[in-house]
């Protein structure tokens, strides 16, 4: 079952497109069943369960934090961590430099961008995001690169809601990619879970997050 989906998603994907495999609060066997059938990039969404994992698969896992994260947790993923999805302040990128850095590490990051209409939701607006790549601070940060945006769509069943929000955020990328500054290497759009990755790949997505299609509801 796992296998197959993960196959099935997989021959979906547009060329420059990678699937992320979210396995928050699902057991390493299941895990384990998705690194058979090929897939090697995990999302987590807490620190604590993310680092409990990761000794527990082999090392050719790449592993995404996609979930909100406190500087002072930094320290527990900073010696293998492949991306986090979620800065949304200097100060997050200031201490995933300074642990990056401990481990004689290059940690690459990308900023969290609020597209959707809900409370809840974290993440920089368009303008808070622009300022904090122009930010001077960035230039003593030589253990991160930020290499693109992540976005969360409303939770709807409103496609044509969701496709504008996606689009949204590909427009913010193209114009923030034009930044051009040594930490910065753009390349990467994070954007599509389970219910809308098919319309995240349409509008750009590079990297779509897919949990309950994979593995079951949690
Ligand atoms: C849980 C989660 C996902 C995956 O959600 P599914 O609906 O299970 O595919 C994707 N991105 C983030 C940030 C998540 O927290």
């Amino acid at each position: 079952m796992v296998a197959d989906t993960i196959r099935l998603i997989e021959s979906e994907l547009p060329d420059k497109a990678k699937l992320i495999a979210v396995t928050k609060t699902k057991p390493v066997e299941l895990l384990r069943e998705a690194y058979d059938a090929g897939c090697r990039r995990f999302g987590e969404n807490k620190v604590q369960e993310m680092a409990d994992k990761q000794p527990q698969l082999p090392a050719d896992v790449e592993w995404h934090l996609i979930g909100h994260l406190q500087t002072n947790k930094v320290k527990y993923i900073a010696s293998f961590v492949a991306l986090v999805h979620s800065v949304d302040s200097l100060k997050l990128l200031q201490e995933v430099n300074k642990q990056a850095a401990k481990h004689n590490r290059i940690i690459d990051c990308l900023l969290q961008i609020y597209i959707a209409d809900e409370e809840t939701k974290f993440g920089l607006s368009a303008d808070e995001a622009e300022a904090l790549l122009q930010a001077p601070e960035l230039d003593g940060l030589p253990n991160i690169r930020i290499i693109g945006l992540m976005g969360l769509a409303t939770n709807t069943d409103d496609d044509a809601k969701i496709r504008r929000e996606f689009r949204s955020l590909k427009q913010l990328y193209d114009k923030l990619g034009q930044i051009q500054r040594p930490m910065l290497h753009f390349q990467e759009l994070s954007m599509g879970m389970s219910n809308d990755y098919h319309i995240a790949l349409e509008e750009g997505s590079t990297l779509v997050r897919v949990g309950s299609a994979i593995f079951g509801s949690r």
